[in-house]
């Protein structure tokens, strides 16, 4: 644990976005990247070992792109509870050297890190990323090379900052806080929609001295394996994480068990969230300490339109809120409130935009849309557009094609009933439901835009009058943990825009910020006298 220096951490920079243009080098780079891993399939194992040796379980399932039933990327070696159990003691025998390594070299493996991921291997994580989760290249370069890379950069700094946070001190007095990590091992369970996520789940906690059993998400192993990979080389030692693949259920059941689970760090699904936490209550007289809870789960988001706002940059807003990545983001635009004014121009530049967008496999570059992420998504997102079908009115798109891969095609919907399920349920697809309100009830419209979901996650207003905009700030305060005026509500940016929603929709710890960092520490509060007192009678006792 000692120290020779009391180092700076490089001052974070968001990574820029390149463009991919055609032609362009690093279009030229991911071309070759998609082409080499389409025609190499790897092979994932566990890390689970002391010796960082890869285990191999020989209980295979294949990788498949989403837009492309035919194409193998890969096997995966599925673990169990075994394997689960063998991780926990590694990870808890690696804690004591990890703490004792100073910060500042902690750091330096994960900025080394963010470097092969925004440098060398941008075109590899991003490859990974397009055909493993069908995301366009813009699509995976916002998440899987920018906003990784900023996760890992300002996570440093964010981490630095807390660590300079020290109590004051009386004369003769040293008082000290030290950023201990938590005793035990956190469990970090990844969802499949962000490469970036994936990433950050695991290696916050692991900056700050913790370990941690990481459970990725069963379909999106390949850029899974390949985060881990570069973390590997980057010299995380060996069971500092873990990587666990496999049964969610069985993994679970070992990790929240044990009496040393010291943290959930979460993002998934409302349901699977309150699961854990269920869990958690039910083994509370086991642990050691309470565990941390941290997660970030589903979302209901909204936008609201009062009838100043600007009718074009609303459109834009619904097309790419509620269709990019097709709709899989947890901030994706899910339902709108219009006013009837603008409705029917809003409307028709719809229809006539969503007429343009090419959907097909994320390889062609000229697709917006690729195909959602599995059969299960592809069941459920189809099985909302039946019902848009039969009890509401289908204004746009409403089909879908799973033949070659899972592909379903933009929608927009027009509903009468605020209430529906359209308007309420979260269905994690390209599936946006309009509902158009008299201009003269904004102020109702407002009351219903807040009490409709259970969700709390991101949220949208577009407006150009000062007083409807600061009515809906203040009728709209606990609707939305990211709250947009006159933009989309997907798109939050590390360092920028601190992301995560209340209600259903998480705990609020804010990825990619202080808040969520400060969550992984348990201080240790040090107070040394510098002379301690001989006497022991005080003044008054004369
Ligand atoms: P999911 O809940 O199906 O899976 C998330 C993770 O939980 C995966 O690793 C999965 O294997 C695991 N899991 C599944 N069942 C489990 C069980 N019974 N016990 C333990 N673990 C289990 O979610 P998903 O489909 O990967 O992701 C989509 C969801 O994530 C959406 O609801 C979306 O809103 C949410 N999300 C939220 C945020 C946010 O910041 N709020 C960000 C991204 C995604």
């Amino acid at each position: 644990m000692s120290s020779l220096s009391s180092p700076k951490v490089p001052a974070p920079k968001n990574e820029p976005v390149l463009s991919y243009a055609p032609a362009s080098p690093e279009r030229v780079a991911l071309e070759r990247a998609l082409k080499e891993q389409a025609a190499n399939p790897v092979e994932v194992p566990l890390y689970i070992e002391p010796d960082g040796r890869p285990t191999h379980t020989g209980n295979l399932v294949d990788i498949r792109a989403p837009h492309d039933h035919s194409v193998v990327l890969g096997r995966v070696h599925r673990g169990g509870a075994a394997e689960a159990s063998v991780a926990i003691e590694t990870a808890l025998a690696a804690q004591r050297a990890w703490i004792d390594v100073p910060f500042e070299e902690r750091a330096a493996i994960f900025l080394r890190a963010a470097e092969l991921i925004s440098g060398r291997d941008r075109a590899r994580i991003l490859a990974a990323t397009m055909h493993g989760q069908s995301k366009t290249a813009h699509q995976a370069e916002i998440d899987a090379a920018c906003e990784l890379a900023d996760f890992l950069r300002f996570n440093v700094h964010f981490a630095e900052r807390i660590l300079a946070e020290q109590p004051a001190s009386d004369a003769g007095l040293w008082n000290r806080s030290e950023a201990r990590p938590l005793e035990g091992f956190v469990y970090a369970v990844t969802p499949f929609n962000f490469t970036a996520i994936a990433g950050n789940l695991p290696t916050a906690p692991a900056l700050l001295g913790n370990v941690v059993l990481w459970k990725p998400a069963d379909n999106a192993m390949l850029s899974a394996w390949h985060v881990m990979d570069i973390l590997r080389e980057c010299g995380l030692p060996p069971g500092v994480i873990t990587f666990v693949t496999g049964d969610p259920v069985e993994i679970s059941r070992v990790a929240m068990s044990h009496p040393m689970l010291a943290g959930i760090h979460f993002t998934g699904s409302t349901a699977v969230f309150q699961q854990l936490w269920k869990q958690t209550a039910d083994n509370l007289s086991r642990y050691r300490s309470y565990p941390r809870i941290v997660g970030e789960t589903g979302g209901k988001d909204f936008i609201v339109a009062h009838p100043s706002a600007d009718a074009t940059a609303l459109s834009t807003a619904i097309l790419r809120g509620g269709f990019e990545y097709q709709g899989q983001k947890c901030s994706a635009a899910s339902r709108a409130y219009l006013p009837r004014s603008l409705w029917p121009v809003v409307r028709d530049r719809l229809v006539a935009e969503m007429r343009t967008i090419k959907l097909g496999p994320v390889t062609d570059f000229a697709n917006f849309m690729g195909a959602v992420i599995d059969k299960k998504a592809f069941d459920r997102i189809t099985g909302y557009q039946k019902l848009a079908r039969d009890e509401h009115t289908v204004i746009a798109g409403g089909r879908s094609n799973p033949e070659n891969g899972w592909f379903v095609q933009p929608t927009l919907v027009e509903t009468k009933d605020p209430k529906s399920r359209l308007m309420t349920e979260e269905i994690f697809g390209p599936l946006v439901t309009a509902f158009v309100y008299d201009d003269a009830k904004w102020s109702e419209v407002l009351a219903l835009v807040d009490e409709t979901s259970p969700y709390a996650l991101t949220g949208a207003v577009f407006c150009r009058d000062t007083p409807a905009l600061l009515e809906a700030k203040r009728a709209l305060l606990f609707s939305a943990g990211n709250f947009y005026v006159n933009d989309k509500p997907t798109g939050a940016v590390v360092g920028q825009q601190p992301f995560g929603g209340a209600r259903a929709s998480g705990t609020n710890d804010k990825a990619g910020s202080l808040w969520n960092l400060v969550r992984w520490i348990s201080p240790r509060t040090v107070k040394e006298t510098l002379s301690p007192p001989h006497a022991w009678r005080y003044p008054f006792m004369g």
